[in-house]
């Protein structure tokens, strides 16, 4: 019943917009509206600040599937719900959580997390955005780029450094929109999910109350960890669900299609290959939802959560590039799903940690780890450290 409702909703107040946001290159913030209309906003939180109190990370998987089979890509609302919507669920204080949660529960206010700098991706000890303690402020001074939904955003978690003689001193501060010296860049212009709104933000002496800080000053980089395996799982279940539904549109373009007077789908190359996607996909999901259920336990480990990761945007992008070549021409043009779809999904082996970081944690997690030898400590700088 709850995936019916979703379809429903996706089917009439996301999917007919997609061209549109498509060219404008951002969602309508309405969409976040709506969806906060129908309940499916930040559903893990506490009834008392608007949420439903469900945790349970399947029906998250459900809106990230129907998102990709009948939404749009770039509505990145799983980013808001499960991805920063934590951040302050888990790490706020309950005055910070009867101050923001309502508005996000409703979709008035729309999150962002800023972790990226120009000089600083996958190595956040890199981070040179800072935070200065002032007494009853901080003084926020740096920039971010990459940062999703950051222009449709209104409050966004950044990642600053509070101890610049600590290699991992780093804190988490909510800004706000409207916050004096808090300034959006461009509107980055990608090769697909060319409706997110994928921006830079500045912040030129943003005076940051102390009740904007949190969870604990210096901590942030134990913060994101504590979250990195959540984020790669649902960065997963969407690779998946991508590969999912293109496999499904191609599989009704192959019937339709006709070559020496037959169908696409009936060259013996057209079912191998379509009978490779379909075990790989169902393989791979057979792992996601075992994921999932370990992430409802809070068992998850980060090796499995980088497992999945890595092994559905390495599937995605096969999947994709068979799709586009069983459509043939028809899968270069842009008025095709498959070829947005192809291009969407570039990006899932580059964010929420790279592939070659994923292999990194993997390898690490079987006892390929040569800082052992060295005698390292067992926490590394970069996002592969969880
Ligand atoms: C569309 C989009 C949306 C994004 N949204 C956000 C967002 O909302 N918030 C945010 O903070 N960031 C966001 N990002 C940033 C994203 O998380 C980073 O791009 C990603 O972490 C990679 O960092 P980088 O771009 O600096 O690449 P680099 O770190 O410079 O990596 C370059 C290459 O080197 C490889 N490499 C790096 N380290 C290692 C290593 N230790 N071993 C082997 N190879 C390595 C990488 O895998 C990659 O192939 C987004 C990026 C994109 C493209």
């Amino acid at each position: 019943m709850f995936r019916d409702s979703v379809r429903a909703f996706m089917k009439k107040e996301i999917g007919p917009n997609t061209d549109r946001w498509h060219e404008q290159g951002i969602v309508d913030r309405e969409a976040f509206l709506k969806a906060g209309e129908q309940g499916l906003l930040l559903m893990w939180a506490d009834e008392e600040f608007g949420g439903a109190g469900v945790s349970d990370f399947r029906y998250e998987q459900v809106l990230i599937e129907e998102n990709a089979r009948y939404g749009d890509a770039g509505f990145f609302m799983t980013l808001h719900n499960r991805l920063v919507g934590p951040y302050i669920g888990e790490l706020g204080t309950h005055e910070q959580k009867a101050r923001w949660l309502p508005k996000c529960i409703s979709g008035e206010h729309i999150l962002a997390v800023a972790i990226t700098e120009p000089g600083a991706g996958s190595d956040v000890a890199g981070i040179r955005t800072r935070a200065d303690d002032k007494g009853d402020h901080y003084l926020l001074n740096g920039s971010k780029t990459y940062t999703s939904n950051g222009i449709n955003a209104d409050l966004v978690v950044v990642v600053a450094k509070t101890d610049p003689q600590a290699r991992h001193g780093l804190s988490l501060f909510v800004v706000e929109r409207g916050m004096e010296g808090f300034e959006r860049g461009r509107n980055l212009k990608k090769m697909g999910l060319k409706s997110q709104d994928t921006a830079e933000l500045f912040f030129n002496n943003v005076r940051v109350r102390k009740e904007n800080l949190l969870g604990e000053v210096n901590r942030g980089f134990y913060h994101l960890m504590h979250f990195l395996a959540e984020e790669r799982l649902l960065g997963a279940v969407g690779y998946l669900a991508a590969a999912e539904a293109a496999f499904d549109i191609t599989m009704d373009y192959i019937r339709e299609r006709k070559a020496f007077g037959q169908a696409i789908a009936e060259f013996q190359n057209t079912r191998f290959r379509m009978a490779d996607m379909r075990t790989r996909i169902d393989v791979a999901q057979a792992f996601v939802d075992q994921c999932v259920l370990e992430h409802n336990r809070k068992e998850l480990s980060a090796d499995n959560a980088a497992k999945a990761k890595l092994f559905t945007s390495e599937l995605e992008g096969r999947v994709m590039d068979d799709c586009v070549q069983l459509h043939g021409g028809a899968g270069y043009m842009d008025e095709y799903p498959i070829c947005r779809m192809y291009l969407n999904a570039r990006v899932s082996r580059i964010y929420a940690g790279s592939s070659e970081v994923m292999r990194e944690i993997i390898a690490r997690s079987i006892g390929l780890d040569p800082r052992k030898k060295h005698s390292q400590p067992s926490s590394a700088s970069s996002r592969s450290a969880a």
